[in-house]
This record gives C-alpha cells, sequence and structure tokens, in this order.
C-alpha cells in the first residue's frame, strides 16, 4: 500500500552519534537548547604558524561543525587564541619584543591557512590576553570555595584533592596515577604535587615581554587551562554542548579545566568532549619538538589544494592516527581532480536519464548517514565516489529529465557542503564558456571547418581542458 504520508527527509530523522570521551562511547548527541549546539575548540598558541597536524584538528572541528548544519542545527562556535604562555614569552624575550609583537603576526597567519584550508569562520576568537578579567573572577570564585590556595612561590593552583570528580575525563584512577601520592617533583612549594597553576607569579621576563597584570595575588599572569575555561564559560555559560580538542590535550590539559570550571560553578562543563587523534609524519606524532612539521605554506609551495588536502584528512576517520605522505597527498589531488571534473560535468549538462535522480538520493543519504554516526567522513567519501561513477554511468546515456540533473546538482552540494573537496578552478576559466567555445567548434565541424574546429580544441588545450568525441557529444575535463 502507499504510504499516505510523505517520508520525512533523512535531515529530520538524523540521529546524531558522537563518541564523547567523558562515557567512552557513542552516545546519541542532541544540543541541549534542541537548536544551537554551543561548542568549544582549543584553538593555536599563536608563537608559530599552526602546523598540519593541528590543522587536522581544525579540520575534524570544521567537519563536525558542517555536519551538526546539515543535521539541521545552529552552531555557535568559539576557538580561543592563546596569546600568552612560556612559549610565547621565551620568543620575546628572546628577541627583545613584547608578546603582542610575537602574536599579532602569527593570529593572521592563522586566519589566512585556516581560509585556505576551507576551515569556517567559528563564531568567535577571543584571545586570552583580552580576557584576563573573567580569569581573575574565576580564580577569585576558587579561592572563595577553598578550591585554590597561593603557594610560597606567589602562585595561585588549585587543589585537585578538593575537587571530587578530579580525573572523570581522563580516567586517572584507571590510570594508576593516584594524584594524593606525591611524585618527586621540583616545585616544592605546591601542597600537591599535580597541583597546577592558575595565576602565576610574575617573573622580570614575564613584565618586560608584557605578560604581567595586576590580581588580588600580585602581579602575574593566567596558566593557559585558566584561560580555556574563562574564555569558554564567559561565551557558552556554564555548561556547552561539546569542547574539542587534540587527543593530547585530554590530559592534563581538558581535565583542569573540568576541575577548575565545575569546581567554580557546581555545574557540568561540558556534556560532550570529543577529541581527534594524530596526523604523524613518518610514524611520530607531528610536533614541533619533533622537528617533522608542514604547513600550509608548504602545502602551498608544494601545489597541493585545500579540496586535496581535506580529501587526505577526511579519507581516515578522526579517530584513527594518520600518516602523511606524498604518495598519499598525491592519491587526493587525483581524487578530487574527479570531484572536479564530475562537478563540472554536471553543472554543463542539461538533461539527464530520471535514474539519476535516484542515484543522487542515495548518495545524500548514505553520506548523511555515515557523517551522523561518529562522522564517518571516510564513508561519506566513499559515497561521494560511487555517486560520482554511478552518475557518470547514467549521464553517458542520453536523457532529457532537467529534474533529474537539479537533483544530482543538489545531491553533490549537500555532500560537498560538508567535506568540501571539489578544486578551484584556474581563474580565467569558467564552465560556461568552455561550453559556448564547444558550441562554436561543433558549429564548425558540421560546416565542414576543420580548420576552425582545430584551432578551437588548440585553444581549448592551451589552457589545460582535456576533449573527448563520443557518441553522446564532446565531453571535456581540465588536465592537469
Ligand atoms: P597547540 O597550538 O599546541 O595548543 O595545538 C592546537 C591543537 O592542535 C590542539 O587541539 C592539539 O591537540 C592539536 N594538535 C597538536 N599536534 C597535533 C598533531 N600532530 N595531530 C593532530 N592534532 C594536533
Ligand atoms: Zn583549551
Amino acid at each position: 500500500m502507499t504510504p499516505f504520508y510523505a517520508p520525512p527527509s533523512f535531515t529530520r530523522m538524523a540521529e546524531v552519534r558522537l563518541y564523547n570521551t567523558l562515557t567512552r562511547t557513542v552516545d546519541r548527541f542532541v544540543p541541549a537548547d534542541g537548536t544551537t549546539v554551543r561548542m568549544y575548540t582549543c584553538g593555536p598558541t599563536v608563537y608559530n604558524p599552526a602546523h598540519l597536524g593541528n590543522f587536522r584538528t581544525f579540520l575534524f572541528e570544521d567537519l563536525l561543525r558542517r555536519t551538526l548544519r546539515l543535521a539541521g542545527w545552529q552552531v555557535h562556535q568559539i576557538m580561543n587564541l592563546t596569546d600568552v604562555d612560556d612559549k610565547i614569552i621565551k620568543r620575546a624575550s628572546d628577541r627583545g619584543l613584547t608578546i603582542t609583537d610575537v602574536t599579532e603576526p602569527i593570529v593572521d597567519t592563522f586566519h589566512a591557512d585556516r581560509a585556505f584550508l576551507r576551515i569556517e569562520d567559528a563564531e568567535g576568537y577571543p584571545k586570552a590576553t583580552e580576557h584576563i578579567d573573567e580569569m581573575i573572577d574565576l580564580v577569585a570564585r576558587l579561592m572563595d570555595r577553598g578550591a585554590a590556595y597561593q603557594a610560597e612561590d606567589g602562585s595561585v593552583y588549585f587543589a585537585i584533592d578538593r575537587f571530587d570528580g578530579y580525573g572523570k575525563l581522563s580516567r586517572l584512577d584507571t590510570r594508576q596515577i593516584r594524584p594524593g601520592a606525591r611524585v618527586s617533583h621540583d616545585d616544592y612549594s605546591k601542597e600537591n604535587a599535580q597541583d597546577f597553576a592558575l595565576w602565576k607569579a610574575a617573573k622580570e621576563e614575564d613584565e618586560k615581554a608584557g605578560a604581567a597584570w595586576n590580581s588580588p595575588w600580585g602581579r602575574g599572569r593566567p596558566g593557559w587551562h585558566l584561560e580555556c575555561s574563562a574564555m569558554a564559560m564567559r561565551y557558552l555559560g556554564a555548561t556547552m554542548d561539546i569542547h574539542c580538542g587534540g587527543v593530547d590535550l585530554v590530559f592534563p590539559h581538558h581535565e583542569d579545566e573540568i576541575a577548575q570550571s565545575e569546581g567554580a560553578t557546581g555545574a557540568p562543563f561540558s556534556r560532550f568532549w570529543c577529541h581527534g587523534e594524530f596526523l604523524l609524519t613518518d610514524g611520530s606524532k607531528m610536533a614541533k619538538r619533533v622537528g617533522n612539521v608542514a604547513t600550509v605554506a608548504d602545502l602551498r609551495e608544494q601545489g597541493v589544494s585545500a579540496a586535496a588536502f581535506r580529501h587526505f584528512v577526511f579519507s581516515t576517520h578522526y579517530r584513527k592516527q594518520l600518516n602523511l605522505s606524498a604518495e598519499a597527498l598525491e592519491a587526493s589531488i587525483e581524487g578530487v581532480r574527479r570531484v572536479g571534473d564530475f562537478a563540472d560535468r554536471l553543472a554543463a549538462a542539461t538533461g539527464a536519464t530520471p535514474e539519476l535522480a535516484e542515484v543522487a538520493a542515495e548518495a545524500e543519504r548514505e553520506a548523511a548517514e555515515a557523517l551522523f554516526d561518529d562522522l564517518n567522513a571516510p564513508l561519506a567519501m566513499g559515497a561521494l565516489f560511487k555517486f560520482i561513477k554511478r552518475a557518470n554511468a547514467e549521464l553517458d546515456r542520453a536523457g532529457n529529465d532537467a529534474g533529474a540533473i537539479a537533483a544530482a546538482r543538489n545531491a553533490l552540494a549537500g555532500i560537498n557542503g560538508v567535506l568540501d573537496v571539489i578544486p578551484d578552478h584556474g581563474p580565467a576559466d569558467d564552465a560556461g564558456e568552455i561550453e559556448a567555445m564547444l558550441a562554436e567548434r561543433r558549429d564548425a565541424r558540421e560546416r565542414r571547418d576543420f580548420a576552425r574546429s582545430d584551432a578551437i580544441r588548440k585553444e581549448l588545450e592551451d589552457r589545460g581542458i582535456a576533449i573527448e568525441d563520443g557518441p553522446t557529444g564532446t565531453r571535456w575535463k581540465r588536465a592537469r
């Protein structure tokens, strides 16, 4: 029997599931208020251009925000910029500069690199140095509640044994690190070796670099963990929906963020904690101190497009490690070329078989289901390539269903709206112009003016367009 109601679209049926580090299970996700996902993503420390490892994490977060929107929610994302920390101060004092001199150009590079990789803008990029008041307030609340103390060295520490939940994110208990056990540590002024600094007493070099502020506990500067807690709660309230970062942030950074925030408010700090795995080079984590970093500048120099790098990153699940290699990038360059050719072909097509609409609907559903299942981008990518193969076969058959073309364009736009893997065209050429030249060539051939038709082919080839005459007309694609 035919149903008398229209089946709901896949987005209305969407059940988004995400792996939550807090529960260690894949849990159903819905924003607390039912409409807007409030998420915080730990941003870069701006003393060096972010490397591709950092960008793997930021791309995972971009995938997350785009998937959440595909599911029908709004997203309010905050990404902090850590513009005061040990490394920044060291860089500034080595060069006789202030921390702002060091960080300002790097912030610009970060935004340019992010734009190059098509990472969507977050709703806010607060800087730590512009939120010192909020940080001091948070320390004051923790002092009032007896969860923090000022030590002999003048710094203020969080007392982890006065917060019951300490260790719940990183599962300290199962890792056999007892917070109460004193480990040998230089920092004798702390009550407990694992207590961490909320507010660091200013040293001479902090003052010189412009990295010291007044506080009720004297001149000093915020600890790194404190920055994120204060800015997250300032922009997202006491409880947010999702907090993200790379896996190396689980402990101590995120554990300490939880302690400070929940220690001050008594409310759960984040409902979901999502962490992306590392990018490796030659088997080790890409990291500045290992000396194996590559940057967006390197990608651009080597002619690796944003589309190709996104393809490379999204071809592995975000919770698996990923090794950067020239071969893998090469394969991604080839892969996105196929996507680009297909997009061009769809843009130029005027009609197709009705089956194309079915192929498109199936691709859209498969890709969305994969993404909603803990961001399975590799599976979504597979659905996209299967779609391209099947749709190309449909387009090879002559058809005049314009609706089917529209459906295919929509499906491609929907899937690509999340993955964003269609390479940019060269600046001068566009599909319409190429189509016009092909039409002129067709006319020339009909007139048997082969000199003219050859000249047009040559002109197209010079512009990097390869053409192929077949039984259903002429196809073209962009050569390398
Ligand atoms: P940082 O600037 O060091 O604070 O790092 C910014 C973000 O990049 C954090 O979420 C880190 O967890 C993440 N990150 C650092 N190294 C890597 C790596 N090799 N692969 C993936 N993510 C990383
Ligand atoms: Zn953070």
